[in-house]
């Protein structure tokens, strides 16, 4: 690039102003859903960011499970934008290779039989519309009733936001699309109780992580399974956050014996930061419930998303990803249950939650942050860990290490 042009980039791209600058123009432009940003991010190199002001952190969110590969990796970046510079959008009139080579590759880590399918997408919520459409196909007459969970989050699109339990996020938007009932997490009898032929999907994370990673046990994902099966609902497994590789295994259900879901849905961490997801059905009768031009999407599966997907799953699968998401998470857990004032610790792999006594979480997040580090609370007392799958051992341990000044400042901080 000549001189011009790089300046003219750089121009463009961070403008030069400080934090304090960028948020007094967030808080005037743009719209208030988010809060105020925590900070201006400006540069990510592997498991490190860096603020408009130049302070460094080391990150253990991952952008919420999304950067499964840090930041800036350097072969999905190098395919990207060489998809980018060969042909970057299509329509769905037309496919790709990368489109056909990423659908091939999800059936086959998904270890999906034949006849089974997948429907590109742009976000996680996108999935589940996907997902719902789905459900709603499988209708023998009399059979409307969608079945989710309690503390269950799925998108705040209407269709996924049917799926969410929250009132919080429910309640401003009602009425939402109808059919939707949650049931009690993790418990057997109430799942037997409420299934019948009335039932036309049953939709679960497998371990719930905006509830603060709550895994549910594998008894009852072998119930859910038989159960199912039994009543002629479909399994939809929600594996937009613990899928792809977070937990050590592609998919977390693939952790339980005999959980092959009807469907399933993917986003986070499928693009290694760029924006895909994608809804996977399994077998050829539930592939064949939408037909011909009853859904669709303009963006979805576009060749530049889908070179992010190849390369990103290259990467996982070649580097021995999934073995460091065990054991880094392993040393993460280890350390997390013999910190004091850390009274629990959920999860596996690199998706993790653990409580804190007292309702002091999000200051702990405020204190994590000025002690150089990105960690998240999903609630009061919970705080999560989703970090890149490549953290090392030592970059866990400089967090353990500074884990008990971080509490006490943020103890001390709350009233
Ligand atoms: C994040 C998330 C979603 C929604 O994904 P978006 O990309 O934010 O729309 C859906 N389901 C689960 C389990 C999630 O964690």
């Amino acid at each position: 690039m000549s001189d011009t042009a790089t300046t003219e980039t750089a121009d463009l791209l961070t403008g030069g102003a400080s934090g304090a600058d960028w948020l007094a123009r967030y808080n005037t432009s743009l719209m208030g859903v988010f809060g105020t940003p925590q900070r201006v991010l400006v540069r990510g190199s592997g498991c490190h960011v860096w603020d408009a002001d130049g302070r460094e952190y080391l990150d253990l969110l991952g952008g919420i499970a999304v950067n499964a590969l840090g930041h800036a990796h350097p072969f999905v970046t190098s395919v990207v934008t060489s998809q980018l510079e060969t042909l970057g959008h299509i329509s769905n009139f037309f496919t790709s290779p990368t489109q056909v080579a990423l659908a091939e590759k999800l059936l086959g880590l998904a270890e999906a039989p034949a006849g089974s399918r997948v429907f590109f997408t742009n976000s996680g919520a996108e999935a589940l519309e996907a997902a719902v459409k789905l459900a709603r196909r499988n209708s023998t007459p009399g059979r409307q009733r969608i079945l989710a969970l309690d503390g269950a989050f799925h998108g705040r699109t209407m269709g996924a936001l049917a799926l969410t339990s929250k009132k919080a996020y429910r309640e401003p938007f009602e009425p939402l699309p109808g059919g939707v009932e949650h049931i009690p997490f993790d418990d057997i009898e109430a799942l037997r109780s409420a299934m019948d032929s009335s039932v036309a999907a049953l939709v679960i994370e497998p371990i719930q992580g905006e509830a603060g990673v709550r895994p549910l046990s594998p008894d009852y994902l072998q119930a859910a399974r038989e159960l199912t099966r039994e009543h002629g609902a479909l399994l939809i497994l929600d594996e937009v956050q613990s899928g792809v590789a977070r937990t050590g295994r592609w998919f977390a259900h693939q952790w339980v014996d005999g959980v092959l879901p009807d469907a399933m849905t993917l986003a986070k961490g499928l693009g290694g930061g760029f924006p895909i997801g994608a809804l996977v059905t399994f077998g050829e009768d539930v592939s064949s419930l939408i037909g011909a031009g009853q859904h669709g999407t303009t963006f979805g599966g576009n060749p530049v998303a889908t070179a992010a997907g190849l390369a990103t799953l290259h990467v996982l699968e070649t580097t021995g990803a999934l073995q460091n998401a065990s054991d880094v998470g392993g040393v993460l857990t280890t350390g997390l249950a013999a910190t004091e004032g850390v009274t629990a610790v959920r999860g596996q792999g690199m998706l993790i939650g653990f409580d804190v006594d007292g309702g002091y979480a999000p200051a702990a997040v405020q204190a994590a942050l000025t002690a150089g580090f990105i960690i998240n609370a999903t609630g009061p007392s919970t705080i999560r860990l989703a970090p890149p799958l490549i953290l090392t051992p030592d970059q866990a341990r400089t967090f353990l290490d500074a884990l008990p000044a971080i509490l006490t400042t943020a103890r001390e901080a709350t009233p």
